[in-house]
This record gives C-alpha cells, structure tokens and sequence, in this order.
C-alpha cells in the first residue's frame, strides 16, 4: 500500500527544518529511523541525509487516520509527513542538531515499507565488513558514511572550481585504450569488431594528457578513473579515482606552487585546516636516510641515524661484514625506553624480521647507566660508548642497529620506526596535518626480477639536467624531475616535468631496454606527435580516495568509495566478476581455460 508523491512537494531536508519559523508548515520526507509508542502520543524519528528529526502524532494534532497510520511504521519505512514547526515539549537534545525542535505532524504518506535490515542503519555499527558490502545499499545509509561521500562531492566540486579559476579545462579521456606492458597490470576488453585485440582499461589518462599538450590545450584536469589489475593491499582498489592534471610551459615550481594553493584551498574549506605555504620540500634521498621512506611521516621524530662511520673498525661480525659487502650500520634511538622488557624488545625484532630483516641488533641504557647489549662482548667498552654517543643516546634510552644494504636498511628501520611510534602511542590525539614535497627521485630503478632498470615514475620523466652526463656511466644516479605530495606518511600523488626532446626521449628507451620498434609500437603516437611542434610540460595526478580516507579520519578506502570491492576484487553486492553466457564468449571470438589447466 504504498502510497504516491501526487501532489506532495518536500519542503525541507530534516536538519533544514530549524531554519523555519515556529509555527510554519513544512513538509518533509525520509526513512523511520525510530518508533516510540507512549500510548496517546507516537514519536518518529525521521531520517535523511541531512540529519534526524523528532516527529508527534497524536490523536488530537495528527487526525485518527494519520495516528493510525504512524502506529503502523516500523523502521525504515519511507515516509512523507506535513506538520508544523513547533520549540520541543520535553528536553531539549543538544545531541541534535534539530534537538530544540519537533514536528506536530499534521498529515502522513507511507511512501514505501520496508524489511527490518539484516543490521541497524545507525553511526558506527559493528556489523562485519562482509555483511555490510553484500548489503551496501543499506550501509550507505548509515550517518558516517553519508558524511563522508558528502565531503567528497565537495572536494571534488571545490577542486573544479579552483582548477577553472585557473585556467584549466576539464577534458575526458578514453576509457577504452592501447595495452601497454610497462606499469601495472592491465584491464583488458576484448574487442568484438577486432577478434583477437583487446583494449586496455586505463592505467591513468598520462598518454592522453600529454597530448592535450601537444594539442595546444595548456592545461588540462580531470577527476579521473583508472584502473590496475594489481593483488590487493588492503589500501587499494581495482579501480580508483584520480584528481590529474597537465600543465604546459612550466617547471617544477610553477606545478608545485600551483598544487599547493591547491591543496590550501581545499584543507581549509573542507577540514578547516590552514596548510602553511610553502609547503616543506625533501628530497628523495634525505627522505630515505632520516625516515627510511619515500612517503615519511614527519609528525614524530625517532630518525633514523648512520653509524658506519663510527662501527667501521669494530670486530662484530654483523656490523663488519654489512660494512664490507658495502652496506650501512644505522640505527634509531627511542628515547626514554631504556627499561623495555625483553619480551617487548623480542617483539620489535622479530617484526623487524617478520619484513625480511636479518636480525636487529639492540642496546639499552639503562635509568642508572648500565648497558645492556647483546653484542657489546664482540666490541670494545670504549667502541661501544662511541657507538651511544653516535646516536645522542643517555641513561634510558633504547637503541635499535639494523646492517646491510642501504636498501633494506631503509626498509627495515623505516617500517621500524612506524611501529615504534604505533605501540609508543606517539601519534594518539594528533590533529596535524603535516605535508612534505619529496623531490629529486631516481629516474631509474633496477629490477633484479627482469635484470634492466626501469622507470621509477614512468618512462616520459624528465631527468635532472645536472645528472644527464650520468645516464649511460651510471643510470642508478640520475635523479629525476619527479615529485609526490606525502601527508602525514601517505602519499596523496606525484608527478614530474616530462621529457619533451626527442634525443632525450629516445635515450630513455634505450636505457629501459626498449628497441626503436618495441618502443614506436607502444608509443609511437606520443613520440610521431612530439615531432610535430611540443610545448614543455609536466604534470600531477592525487589519489582521490586516498584523500578523502586522510581528510575524514577514516581507516580504510572502503569508507569512501560508494560502491568498493573487496580484496580479491569482487563486488559482495552484484557479485561482479561473473561467468558469462557461451554466446557473448564467441561473439568475442573467446573461450576460457578453466585454472587447472593453465
Ligand atoms: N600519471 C601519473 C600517475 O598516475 C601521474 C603523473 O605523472 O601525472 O602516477
């Protein structure tokens, strides 16, 4: 018996109701959040997405019918309801926005019943994950996530106004593109029209908008959707969302400064946070030393700090042979952790292990001055003070060393580092927001999988003038035009200034192992439009969703995407991946081959 909307107009959203005067007529409409029968008297709670709002029926106000009628609501019935504005009878919620507020409802329209939902529709249920995605329709109902996909319509609303103010154009590209191999795996569409070709789901629009470039079109933007066929991490999704942009006759500091008003623009109007600009800038290398990440997190110190110099002479075997295989000695002084329990200390070397370490070695001071170290029997008292003072350690301070490849240094202390200020509850009621602009990455990084070096953005970087001299003597040290906006250790985007010489491009190729064929069969668009007249350019793109995790304080993507999919990649709710119909296979021209064949 659901009735119809003839005839009815909403007047207000819930919440809106309090900007209407006392006494005034208003119409409003959503679901039954809550029934409470108090014999002559019936309140609802009604709920949209602007917030809830207290609805009376009784026999005198409301008319037989419809008291009769809100007798029969149960929760999450859809609901229209005209009545008057009137201040509350009972105690004002200060818990609500509309808490000084009720509705004397007049008339009611049951729009549509409903189900009782397999969870409660309410703030920060704990219903498993599972059960929520399968019923996701229901799940977006909830408060918090209505918070936060509205929080991301304004972002992305506040994003194209600041880029049109800017100049730019928002310009779409395919979706239905070339395979390329470098980067991610690919998507891929069979063509029916073209049996045996495929199209690629795009990685990002990069090819695209560079030539926009090209074209003349001097700055383009979109909030994009890209797509990589990657296994899952609990921080991805198969298809995700980009802010991406493109920007001609510029360098490094003119995307940078162009980014950064950006980004202020956003943070204050959206989360009230000033960003001061400038926004500090690390290069890459110094990032790795003092942090152990491309991505630090600077809100907290416990820095990493190089102590070959001081061990290089010593006769612990562990130290020694690191050294002399050409690696490094570092550590991280936790201050005021000298008395640490064994068990905990085991803990953190074995985590330490747990992500490829060889060991972590440790000292501890204790409050009254003794040392405790394992290793100190392998090194002199006078070595091992050395080492203490090297790392501006005193009485109750903790030590960690790790040695071996400044790689894996950098990796094992840096990962290190994140779990001490986790258990050490460092970050606990922190409200920064504390950017950083690394800069100055490696063009080339090498692949001991596929034994060549390969683009550590993407092959159209440009490299650092000053390091070209290096690209064939020593490709591992050119550093790159390349940059990623890091937020509180997450990385928010990146981007570079692009190659935009041909000789410079083709050197680039060559060092990535392409052949002049494998590369104009890949690119050939790209590098046939440079020739014909390209403007320098360069360019950024954000991880949308990541942004919006970071801005509403939420701890996973999921949380922000309306309709996400879970680990393995599949949808809970219409659950896409499917098999198909025989008949649309070979209109494709395909078959499938069932996994154990393969
Ligand atoms: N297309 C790059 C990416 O997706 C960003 C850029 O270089 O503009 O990471």
């Amino acid at each position: 018996m659901a009735e119809s909307m003839a005839g009815l107009h909403r007047t207000h959203r819930c919440t809106e109701t309090t900007r209407a005067a006392i006494g005034e007529t208003v119409t409003v409409m959503g679901w039954v959040q809550k029934r409470r029968n108090l014999g002559s008297l019936i309140f609802i709670d009604l709920r949209d997405r602007s917030g809830l709002l207290q609805l009376i029926f009784s026999e005198e106000i409301s008319g037989k019918e419809a008291f009769e009628k809100a007798g029969q609501l149960r929760n999450e019935f859809v609901i229209a309801v005209t009545g008057t504005v009137e201040k509350r009878s009972g105690a004002v919620n200060t818990n609500m926005e509309t808490g000084s507020i009720e509705i004397n409802a007049k008339d009611i329209r049951i729009l549509s019943e409903a189900l009782t939902p397999p969870f409660p529709i309410e703030e920060n249920c704990n219903t498993k994950d599972e059960l929520r995605l399968k019923y996701r329709y229901l799940d977006l109902r909830r408060p918090n996530i209505q918070r936060n996909l509205i929080l991301r319509s304004q972002v992305t609303t506040l994003v194209r106004n600041f880029m049109t103010e800017e100049g730019f154009l928002e310009i779409e590209t395919p979706m239905l593109c070339k395979s390329t191999p470098e980067g991610a795996r690919d998507y891929l569409v069979p063509s029916r029209v073209h049996p045996g070709s495929f199209y690629a789901l795009p990685q990002s629009p990069q090819i695209f908008k560079q030539l926009l470039m090209c074209s003349g079109y001097d700055r383009y933007f979109q909030i994009a959707r890209c797509f990589r066929d990657e296994d899952l991490r609990a921080d991805r999704q198969p298809e995700f969302t980009q802010i991406d942009m493109e920007l001609s006759f510029v360098d490094i500091d003119d995307v940078i400064d162009v980014n950064e008003r950006l980004l202020q623009r956003v943070f204050k109007e959206v989360c009230g946070v000033d960003v001061q600009l400038p926004i500090q800038r690390m290069p890459y290398a110094e990032a790795m030393a003092r942090f152990g990440s491309d991505k630090p997190d600077l809100r907290f110190g416990l820095e990493i700090q190089d102590v070959s110099e001081t061990v290089k002479n010593c006769e612990f075997v562990v130290f020694k042979s690191a050294l002399e295989a050409g690696g490094v000695v570092r550590g991280i002084n936790v201050e005021g952790q000298g008395s640490l329990g064994r068990k905990k200390i085991d803990a953190y070397v074995n985590f330490a292990k747990g992500i490829g370490a060889k060991g972590l070695a440790y000292m501890q001071i204790t409050p009254d001055g003794t040392i405790k170290c394992p290793f100190a029997k392998f090194m002199q008292p006078e070595e091992i003070q050395a080492l203490a003072d090297a790392m501006g350690a005193k009485a109750g301070d903790l030590m960690f060393f790790a040695a071996d490849k400044e790689s894996a240094v950098c990796n094992i202390l840096g990962a290190l580092r994140l779990e001490l200020a986790k258990n050490l509850g460092i970050l606990e009621g922190n409200k920064e927001f504390r950017f950083v602009w690394i800069t100055e990455f490696p063009l080339l990084e090498y692949s001991e999988e596929e034994n060549r070096f390969v683009a550590m953005h993407h092959p159209f970087t440009m490299p650092m003038e000053e390091d070209l001299q290096y690209i064939d003597s020593d490709p591992g040290r050119v550093r790159a035009k390349a940059y990623d906006i890091v937020l509180n250790g997450t990385e928010l985007g990146g981007g570079s200034v692009r190659i935009h010489q041909s000789d410079i491009q083709e050197k680039m190729f060559e060092v990535l192992g392409f052949t002049k064929e494998s590369a104009y069969e890949q690119f050939g668009f790209l590098i046939n439009a440079f020739k014909y007249g390209v403007p320098p350019h360069a360019g950024l793109a954000y991880g949308l969703d990541r942004m919006i995790m970071l801005m509403t304080g939420s701890d996973s993507i999921r949380e922000v995407i309306a309709f996400p999919k879970v680990k393995d990649a599949s949808d809970l709710m219409s659950e896409a991946p499917s098999a198909v119909d025989p008949k649309q296979l070979s209109e494709l021209f395909l078959e499938t081959i069932a996994p154990e064949e393969v």
